[in-house]
C-alpha cells in the first residue's frame, strides 16, 4: 500500500519539478501549469484506458499487467477474484462431466427438458429406448418427437400418475415405462426404462394362471358330479354326510375361484375398441345378477334404482361381473340388516353410472388405492370372511377395458360407496326419466 501511494506521490513531486522548471525557462506560469497539468490527466487516463480494455477482455489473468499506482489495487482485486471465479468453473465443470458420465452410463433413458418440454440434454440410452438424437434434436420440444397419445396426454397432467407404460416409437415388441420427475422449478427429467422382459414375464404368468385354472376346471365338475351323486344316497352316516358337505362347500369354493380366475385373465386381455362389444340389456343383466346372489338369504335389503331402456354396448359376462361383485362384497362386508342401494343412473354429460351404497364400518383411507390389486384383502375381511382378493380387480380391469372408470368413497364408521361411470359412447339407448325402485329379491 505504501508503495501505491509512494507511486502516486512522485508522480505529483515529478509534475511539480515539470511545472517549476517550464515555469523558470519560459517566465510563462499559466501556460506551463496547463501543460503540466494536461500531461498529468492524460498520464492517468492512458492508464485508466488501458484498465478498461483489460476489463473488457475478460480480465484474462494471462494478460494482467503491472501497474504500481493506485489502478494497481483495482486490477489486483479484479485479477484474484477472476482466479477464484477460474478455479470455481474448473471445478464445476469437473461435476458435470463426472455427472455426466454417470448419467449416460445409466441403463435408463434420461432426458433433460425444461419449462418448455424442450430436450435441453439426452444420454445414450434414449437415443436407442426413444429415438432422439444428440445434439440434433436438442431445442425440439418432446412432444413433438414422440406422438404417442398416451405421453401426450401424461405430459399434459404428470400428476395424475405416477408413470405411464408405452411401446417404444423405435420399436413396437418393446414396451417401455415412462415417469417425468420435476424438479428445481421448472425443469424436468424424463426417464423411460425398458420392461420388455418385466411384460413377458407378466404376461407368462397371467397365460399359466390361465391355462391352470382351465384345466382345474374338468376334473372339478367331476368331482362335483361325484359329490352330487353321493349326496344323493341315503345310506350315509352322520359324520360321512358332514364330510360330504364341507366337500361340496370346498369344491363349490374352488369353482367360484376358477371361475374368478377366468374372468380376470379375460378382462385383462386388451381394451374395447369404442364401437366393440355386445347389446346388452340391463334389465336382462340385473335378473342375471339376482340369480347369482341367491344364496344370501338376506338379500333383500339391497334396493335397486332403474331407468327402463338402458343398454350398453359391452361384454355381458364382463358386465355381470362387475355388478356381481360389487352388490356381493355389499352384503358380504356390511352388517345384516343395514339397506345397500344399487344404482344405474345416466349422468346429464349422457354416461350411465353404476353405483353400489352401503352402510358397512367404510374402509381406511390408506387402504383405499391396494383394494384393486390382485389378490389383495382388508385385514378385517381376512379374519371374518373368506374370498380371494380377486373381486376389485376384475372390476378395476373389466371396467377399463370398456373404457370405463371405476371409483371408491368411503368414510370410516359411515360406508362406502363404490361407482363405475361407463362412457356415452357405450351407451345405446337414453334412459327413461322414470326410474323404478324396487327390492332386488323382487326384481
Ligand atoms: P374379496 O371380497 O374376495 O376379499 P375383493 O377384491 O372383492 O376381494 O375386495 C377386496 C377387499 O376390499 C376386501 O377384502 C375388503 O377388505 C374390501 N371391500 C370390498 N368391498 C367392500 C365394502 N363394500 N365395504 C368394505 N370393504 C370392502
Amino acid at each position: 500500500m505504501q508503495n501505491i501511494w509512494s507511486t502516486e506521490a512522485w508522480a505529483i513531486v515529478v509534475a511539480a519539478c515539470t511545472l517549476a522548471l517550464l515555469g523558470i525557462l519560459t517566465d510563462e506560469w499559466f501556460i506551463a501549469s496547463l501543460v503540466t497539468l494536461g500531461a498529468y490527466i492524460a498520464w492517468l487516463y492512458h492508464r485508466m484506458l488501458k484498465l478498461e480494455k483489460w476489463i473488457r477482455k475478460g480480465t484474462k489473468t494471462s494478460q494482467v499487467y503491472e501497474d504500481r499506482g493506485f489502478v494497481g489495487i483495482i486490477i489486483r482485486q479484479l485479477y484474484q477474484q477472476k482466479k477464484i471465479y477460474n478455479q470455481r468453473k474448473r471445478k464445476t465443470k469437473r461435476i458435470l462431466r463426472r455427472l455426466n458420465q454417470n448419467i449416460s452410463a445409466l441403463p435408463d433413458a434420461t432426458v433433460l427438458l425444461n419449462s418448455e418440454f424442450q430436450i435441453e440434454w439426452c444420454n445414450e440410452p434414449a437415443m436407442y429406448l426413444l429415438n432422439l438424437r444428440s445434439p440434433q434434436d436438442l431445442g425440439y420440444k418432446i412432444n413433438n418427437l414422440i406422438r404417442e397419445p398416451a405421453f401426450l396426454a401424461y405430459l399434459k397432467n404428470p400428476g395424475d400418475r405416477e408413470y405411464i407404460e408405452i411401446q417404444s416409437p423405435v420399436d413396437e415388441s418393446i414396451s417401455i415405462q415412462v415417469r417425468l420427475v420435476s424438479f428445481g422449478g421448472n425443469q424436468s427429467l424424463l426417464i423411460a426404462r425398458n420392461i420388455s422382459d418385466q411384460k413377458q414375464l407378466q404376461e407368462s404368468l397371467k397365460n399359466f394362471v390361465a391355462n391352470a385354472s382351465h384345466e382345474l376346471k374338468s376334473p372339478l365338475t367331476v368331482i362335483s358330479g361325484h359329490l352330487e351323486m353321493l349326496d344323493a344316497e341315503d345310506g350315509l352316516s352322520d359324520t360321512g354326510r358332514r364330510s360330504l358337505q364341507t366337500a361340496q362347500r370346498q369344491t363349490e369354493r374352488m369353482k367360484d375361484l376358477i371361475q374368478e380366475l377366468l374372468l380376470l385373465s379375460q378382462v385383462e386381455s386388451y381394451r374395447l375398441a369404442p364401437d366393440e362389444g355386445d347389446r346388452v340389456s340391463i334389465t336382462e343383466l340385473m335378473a342375471n345378477v339376482m340369480t347369482a346372489l341367491e344364496k344370501y338369504a338376506d338379500r333383500e335389503r339391497v334396493s335397486l334404482v332403474l331407468p327402463e331402456n338402458l343398454f350398453l354396448l359391452g361384454v355381458n359376462i364382463e358386465l355381470e361381473g362387475i355388478c356381481i361383485n360389487l352388490v356381493e362384497n355389499a352384503l358380504k362386508y356390511s352388517s345384516p340388516g343395514t339397506p345397500i342401494q344399487v344404482k344405474w343412473v345416466e349422468s346429464f354429460r349422457g354416461e350411465y353410472v353404476f353405483s353400489v351404497e352401503d352402510q358397512s364400518s367404510g374402509i381406511d383411507v390408506e387402504d383405499i388405492p391396494k383394494l384393486t390389486k390382485r389378490y389383495y384383502r382388508g385385514a378385517k375381511s381376512r379374519a371374518d370372511t373368506s374370498g380371494s382378493g380377486l373381486g376389485l380387480a376384475i372390476v378395476q380391469h373389466a371396467a377399463t377395458k370398456h373404457g370405463a372408470t371405476f371409483q371408491i368413497e368411503s368414510e370410516p364408521g359411515k360406508g362406502s360407496c363404490f361407482s363405475v361411470t361407463f362412457p356415452s359412447y357405450r351407451c345405446l339407448q337414453r334412459a327413461k326419466q322414470s326410474a323404478s325402485v324396487m327390492r332386488l329379491a323382487d326384481y
